[in-house]
């Protein structure tokens, strides 16, 4: 099965895949980061991606993926993203000039103030490979499609200051392959990051 990568800009996180005594949990972005305040807005830019076929090209159905995390107050917005300005924003109708070849998507984490030992994200945005086919949950079927639920899930996990997990089935492991819906849910392991930052 084909895999597609998750991609995170703003760090680097490097996975060995195989290990005798792997570690396995969650990793935060470096230095460590988090927005000031739960909830954490999040806006879908309300231009679709072409390759969804639900109506909304995927806006209506990241919306309400993303609140997987609890902790986003999410909905559409008809204003693209600015990089450096919140708020953070998905566009699925763009790869931003980051995201081609195995890239699903990739989220713009660079935008934080430093404070001692907790930085504060104030921007990160969103952006999807327009090349690669997608599917919603609002599609019924899935033929070598990507799951833009959970290409949106992991993505925003990102965005709210948590990098790659080696744990396989996580929402935050880096790689996913095609039809395969697990990252809507997350697992306890992403729970654990979320908790540790907010
Ligand atoms: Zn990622």
């Amino acid at each position: 099965m084909k895999k597609q990568t998750l991609l995170a800009l703003g760090f680097s996180a490097l996975f060995i895949a195989v290990s005798a005594d792997p570690v396995m949990a969650y990793v935060l972005l470096s230095p460590r980061r988090r927005w000031a305040s739960t909830p954490v807005t999040v806006r879908v830019y309300n231009v679709g991606n072409s390759t969804i076929t639900d109506g909304s090209g995927g806006v209506n159905a990241v919306v309400s993926a993303i609140r997987a995390w609890g902790i986003i107050s999410s909905s559409t917005t008809s204003s693209p993203a600015v990089r450096g300005s919140a708020p953070a924003t998905i566009m699925l109708n763009t790869n931003g000039g980051l995201c081609t070849g195995n890239c699903l998507a990739a989220t713009l984490t660079g935008y934080y103030t430093s404070q001692a030992g907790d930085d504060r994200i104030y921007d990160a945005d969103v952006y999807t490979n327009t090349s690669v086919q997608l599917y919603s949950s609002g599609e019924s079927g899935c033929s070598a499609e990507y799951d833009i639920n959970g290409i949106m899930t992991h993505e925003v996990g990102h965005v709210i200051g948590i990098g790659h997990s080696n744990v396989s089935g996580a929402t935050m492991y880096p790689s996913i392959s095609s039809c395969n819906t697990s990252a809507r849910s997350l697992s306890s392991d992403d729970i654990a990051a979320r908790d540790d930052l907010y």
